[in-house]
């Protein structure tokens, strides 16, 4: 599996909108917001909901189970900093509560990857102190 290299790659700069994901991945829970007004659940996160346009939400814990939506295989990195990480799996995955979210699919045969099938969320905690990167593994 791709593991950060904590001081060489860049990481996720979280804001006063998206530090409770963040802080829900130091603790490996995959948090969604879910509307208060029309139950929608989305991701990534936002200040309102996208489908009634309400301000009011709540975080709630995803199952961390989904579907292979779609990926690519990454043979040259558009950064070097990610160069020695190739060939790299970026996958776009549908949650089991809807959201659809991109991340890397790991510990996956590059040649054979399993579009449609199960995957479910992996934890990188080498990324630093203060988060965790979600990443999916077939399920
Ligand atoms: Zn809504």
């Amino acid at each position: 599996m791709p593991r950060y290299r904590n001081g060489t790659q860049p990481v996720p700069f979280p804001t006063p909108v998206t530090q409770p994901f963040w802080d829900g991945t130091k603790q490996h829970k995959l948090l969604l917001q879910k509307c208060s007004a029309c139950a929608h659940v989305f991701y990534y996160a936002r200040t309102h909901c996208p489908a009634c346009l309400a301000k009011e939400f709540e975080w709630v814990e995803a199952s961390g189970r989904g579907t292979l939506y779609s990926y690519t295989v990454c043979r040259r990195a558009q950064s070097p900093d990610f160069a020695e990480d190739t060939p790299y799996i970026l996958a776009a995955v549908t949650l089991e509560e809807g959201p659809r979210m991109s991340s890397l699919l790991v510990d996956a045969d590059p040649e054979n990857v399993p579009i449609g099938g199960p995957v479910r969320v992996v934890w990188d905690d080498d990324v630093s102190a203060d988060l965790a990167m979600p990443y999916f593994t077939p399920a």
